[in-house]
């Protein structure tokens, strides 16, 4: 255990399947107080990441480097410690609320089972009152809690999800997509209230998503994923007005422009995948104009580039 640690604290950290590399030279940590994105595109290695993270990596994933969980080091954490981290230390809000709620329990009954695994000492009564406190805090009419699942909007539906996720209080929270069953503005409610669980109540918010700009809007720093490794680190505002890394430039420029665009050279175009994990050189070392041999032969290290973290030889500000 390490003094001064983030709650959630990834260094070096990476991943294989045998030969196939999915994570690699992972260097992350989320603070007690801030929302940080993971945002990547699909295959980037988020699912990975996350499973890793709650310790549900499947059999055969070999794991190397430093994961550590409120202090406990994820190499020497047994079964138990691990069904101890599930919930009370980590709280997990899962994407689609139709598919994570049983469509046979009532709100109440899964609240009150989820308070007496993790709050054992809270009495019947207690755990009523609790309930009422959690719809309370994400925003819900304690009404709601005799409904059952189908009964509810979509957005109530995810807000259940989090209320689950908020019953063991947990240190951390992960929310895995948790707008992508969502409409726009029950979206924007929902990374408010996450946003709000980080800076009023001090939990280590890690939101995965694939969309940056809706998760930069509320995170205090991004993490970009791509080909399994972290290619661009900073405060949200940074990465979302200014990307310095190729990558990251196209993502931004591929949003739907609000005015005509104007026409810009990019150093990737915004579909250009990277190829798998590489042995050498940049896994965008194909695609990307501004490679040279250096992107070929280095796999590019970590360097700060304008106040940001970045892994890329030719990082700047501007295509
Ligand atoms: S390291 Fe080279 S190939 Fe990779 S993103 Fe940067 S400039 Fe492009």
């Amino acid at each position: 255990m390490q003094t001064e640690q983030a709650p959630l604290t990834l260094q070096g950290f990476g991943l294989r399947y045998g030969s196939d590399v999915v994570l690699a030279q992972i260097d992350l940590q989320v603070r007690a107080g801030e929302v940080v994105a993971l945002v990547g595109a699909s295959g980037a290695g988020k699912t990975s990441l996350l499973h890793a993270v709650l310790g549900l990596s499947p059999a055969g994933a070999c794991a190397e480097g430093g994961l550590w969980i409120h202090g406990v080091d994820r190499a020497q954490a047994t079964e138990v410690e691990w069904a101890r981290l599930r919930g009370r230390v980590l709280g997990l809000i899962p994407q689609d609320p139709l598919t994570a709620l049983p469509a046979h329990r009532r709100v109440d009954g899964l609240l009150d089972e989820v308070l007496r695994r993790h709050q054992p000492t809270l009495d019947r009564r207690a755990r009523r009152a609790a309930q009422a406190r959690l719809l309370q805090q994400v925003g819900l009419d304690s009404a709601l809690r005799q409904r059952y699942p189908h009964a509810l909007s979509g957005g109530q539906g995810q807000r259940v999800l989090v209320a689950l996720a908020l019953a063991g209080d947990p240190a951390i929270l992960i929310a895995d997509e948790p707008t992508s069953a969502l409409d726009a503005v029950a979206a924007r409610a929902l990374l408010g209230l996450l946003a709000q669980e980080a800076h009023a109540r001090g939990r280590a918010v890690l939101l995965v998503s694939h969309d940056l700009a809706a998760s930069a809007a509320v995170a205090d720093r991004v993490a970009v994923l791509a080909a399994g490794r972290l290619v661009e680190v900073g405060p949200a505002a940074a990465v979302m007005c200014q990307p310095v890394h190729p990558y990251v430039q196209a993502l931004v420029a591929a949003r739907p422009p609000l005015l005509p665009p104007r026409p810009r050279r990019l150093a990737l175009a915004p579909t250009a995948a990277p190829c798998a994990q590489p042995r050498h050189g940049c896994a965008f070392a194909a695609t990307c104009v501004r490679a040279d041999g250096r992107c070929v032969e280095q796999i590019p290290a970590w360097r700060t580039v304008a106040g940001r973290q970045v892994t890329c030889h030719h990082a700047r500000v501007g295509a």
